[in-house]
């Protein structure tokens, strides 16, 4: 339940006096529809009224605020596309004030010839004259102080304008209170911060251009509140975990030692780094929540199944849960292949086993006589049973909710906390992984198996097509296999789909029906039986829109070609890339540009080239875009920060972090006098899933 004193903060930007339907939809699409939303959209910029000059003093283009007497009116009568036109002077010059799609009646009553006026806005000179096209005030004389010295201009969208964002933003900010203090005492007195209401304000209220940057003291603040509410939902969370108690596994390396000396390699000193941090979580009293995170090809599985037979070396069961149908596949023969000629059982369910076959499955999983299972979501369905469930993976934890985690831990003994690993190749800058992951503790897989071929990546212009659509020919030809990934349109599935399918309809006509097409609306099960025909060869050309699964295996693929890239998230496009170069033939991947390129688009690409280490590729993304980019938003999984910006604010996060940590210490259930405050800070910032888990207080 949200706290009473923040109601008034979370009703709809409706209820602001000047805000109807319409405008409320507009504001909607730039900042959201509560006033909080508003208080939390900021000001980029100012716009400084001050600047009277006489008129003969203006010699290039800026902000004035000036009195002038108002002459003839030109175009009363005019038609057509010729603007309206008002001369105006003082005693030293003149200026014409221009007005497009004018209110005729509005400026005649407003501007009365003969009459004096104050008037603000942008005065331009045009072919040696004075204009001012719109004018953002027309007052009387008299009432100067109307007009803002210093206005702030914020983001704006489409139907709002400037006056208008800084007006309803200003009725806002009147809604807002003090509200009590969250932070400790010290660390205002250290930072020299002021409290969340003066610092809120003081943001709406820049008087010049630094102050609406990131690194001003009212910003940090209100950045700190909202990572400390991050911080502290995460860690309310993993303390809800971790409480349960957990097994103490340890490995008597009866079957893991095993399935090591029959690998057909040596393990990466990443991968035996990892292993060893699994092993210490297994062996300690409570549950494990790590992170394994590493790249595509990094060798995450093999960590998964040694950590899942620690399980099993303790008659325990252990389960890894996949995205997908065909990733669970996958894992299903990769892993029964490593196990071979070990005394285990390995099985596979999926949403696919249905009646009889699920049956017995079921009852074997019932009676532990199935050690390792792998499975999608059926492996937590209600009616699954396990004898003794103590381990478990997820795979591409970032396509799982926590409500999915929870509903798998349930599965595990009552009152036993299970241990969790989870497992993403999705590479999050280490700045970032406290934010994304700081309820877990993290193992990075940073090294690769060696005796990869790298993969030559080119950046080429769309416009050369033919040459592209000959070298696939070339290609494949000489037998390779390829996917042609179509351009991300906007956040809209519709428009990227028109895209892939003209590609796909493009090249049906050159190459027949060895091309294929996937994409995001298909049927799961048919997206599977195109995955597959082009895994078996089948199919030549893969075409699809970014749907194509993160882990999907074809090693015979080896060109990767990518339109549009310039539209990717790098971490998107090295995701993409990653699924060549996997055999050990040499692999191609290339990104496409459609119009000339910027600076950064080029900056971008060019590290495409230059790298294939995704933890490189991610930080080099985050200095040059924003952090919400960085991941693609469709797979970020990042928290959505209104006030913080990751890329500015990211040394705030171990601070917060360290600060959550202690307060829990001391106040487990946020009951004390900061407690409570605490509790507003996290219904403050939507982050209040965790005060559920918290004892009433
Ligand atoms: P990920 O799941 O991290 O994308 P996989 O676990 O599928 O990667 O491993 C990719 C490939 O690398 C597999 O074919 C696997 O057998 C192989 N592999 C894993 N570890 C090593 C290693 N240490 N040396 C050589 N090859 C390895
Ligand atoms: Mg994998």
């Amino acid at each position: 339940m949200r706290p009473e004193i923040l109601y008034p903060l979370f009703a709809d930007t409706e209820t602001l006096p000047g805000v109807g339907a319409r405008i409320a939809k507009n504001l909607e699409k730039v900042a959201g529809s509560k006033i909080i939303d508003l208080l939390w959209h900021m000001p980029l910029d100012v716009i400084d009224r001050r600047n009277s000059p006489a008129l003969k003093d203006i010699l290039f283009d800026q902000i004035v605020t000036v009195e002038i007497t108002v002459g003839k009116h030109e175009g009363v009568q005019g038609k057509g596309r010729k603007p309206y036109r008002v001369w105006c002077h003082d005693d030293t010059g003149s200026m014409q004030l221009i007005f497009f799609h004018p209110r005729r009646d509005y400026i005649l009553q407003q501007l009365p010839e003969g009459e004096n006026r104050l008037i603000s806005g942008k005065v331009e000179i045009y072919n040696g004259a004075l204009q001012m096209s719109h004018p953002e005030y027309i007052m009387p004389i008299n009432k100067r102080n109307e007009i803002p010295h210093i206005e702030p201009i914020y983001p704006l969208t489409a139907g709002v304008s400037g006056k208008v964002m800084a007006r309803i933003i200003g009725e806002a900010t009147k809604k807002a209170k003090p509200l009590p203090e969250w932070l400790d005492q010290s660390l205002l007195d250290r930072e020299k911060w002021l409290n969340w209401y003066d610092a809120l304000i003081d943001m709406h209220h820049p008087k010049n251009k630094e102050d609406t940057f990131s690194d001003t003291p009212s910003r940090i603040r209100l950045a700190y509140d909202e990572i400390l509410a991050n911080q502290l939902a995460l860690e309310i969370m993993r303390r809800q975990t971790k409480k349960k108690k957990g097994r103490v596994m340890a490995s008597n390396d009866s079957l893991t030692k095993q399935v090591i000396d029959q690998l057909p390699y040596a393990l990466t000193n990443a991968q035996l780094r990892s292993i060893d941090e699994i092993k210490k979580d297994m062996e300690d009293p409570s549950a494990m929540m790590r992170l394994l995170q590493g790249d595509v090809g990094s060798g995450k599985t093999v960590v998964a199944l040694i950590s899942m037979l620690v399980a099993v070396e303790n008659n325990a069961q252990a389960a890894i849960l996949a995205p997908t149908e065909i990733l669970a596949r996958q894992h299903f023969d990769s892993l029964s292949e490593m196990t071979s000629g070990l005394d285990i059982n390995v099985a596979i369910l999926t949403g696919r086993d249905k009646g009889k076959t699920r049956e017995a499955l079921l009852s074997k999983l019932a009676k532990g006589e199935i050690d390792i299972l792998i499975g999608t979501h059926a492996i937590f369905q209600k009616d699954v049973i396990y004898n003794d469930l103590a381990m478990a993976v997820i795979d591409e934890q970032h396509r799982f909710g926590v409500e999915q985690r929870m509903a798998l831990s349930a599965k595990g003994k009552k009152g036993v906390g299970m241990d969790l690993l989870a497992m993403t190749a999705t590479p999050i800058p280490r700045t970032l992984t406290l934010t994304v992951y700081g309820d877990m503790d993290v193992s990075r897989l940073d090294e690769k198996p060696p005796g990869r071929t790298p993969v030559d990546t080119r950046v080429m212009s769309l416009t050369r097509i033919d040459d592209i659509v000959g070298a696939a020919r070339r290609a494949i030809q000489d037998g390779a296999r390829l996917y042609w990934v179509c351009p991300l349109v906007e956040e809209s599935e519709v428009l990227d789909l028109a895209a892939a399918e003209e590609r796909y309809r493009h090249l049906s006509q050159i190459f027949g029906d060895r091309v294929g097409l996937v994409h995001g609306k298909m049927k799961s099960k048919d997206k599977d039986e195109v995955m597959q025909r082009f895994s078996n060869g089948e199919i030549d050309i893969l075409v699809a829109t970014t749907v194509i699964e993160v882990g999907v295996n074809v090693p015979e693929a080896t060109v990767m070609i990518i339109e549009h890239a310039e539209r990717f998230g790098l971490s998107q496009l090295h995701q993409l890339r990653g699924r060549v170069g996997r055999g050990a033939d040499k692999s191609t991947c290339l990104l496409l540009y459609g119009q000339t390129l910027g600076k950064t688009a080029k900056a971008r690409l060019t590290i495409m080239r230059e790298t294939e280490d995704g933890f490189i590729i991610a930080e080099e993304d985050l200095k040059l875009r924003g952090a919400g980019e960085v991941l693609g938003t469709r797979q970020s999984g990042l928290p959505k920060f209104r006030v913080a910006s990751l890329e500015e604010h990211h040394h705030l996060i171990p601070m917060a972090r360290d600060d959550a940590r202690l307060i829990l210490e001391k106040d487990m259930d946020l009951t004390s006098e900061r407690g409570k405050n605490l509790r507003i800070l996290l219904y403050l910032f939507e982050r209040d899933e965790g005060v559920r888990y918290l004892n009433s207080g």
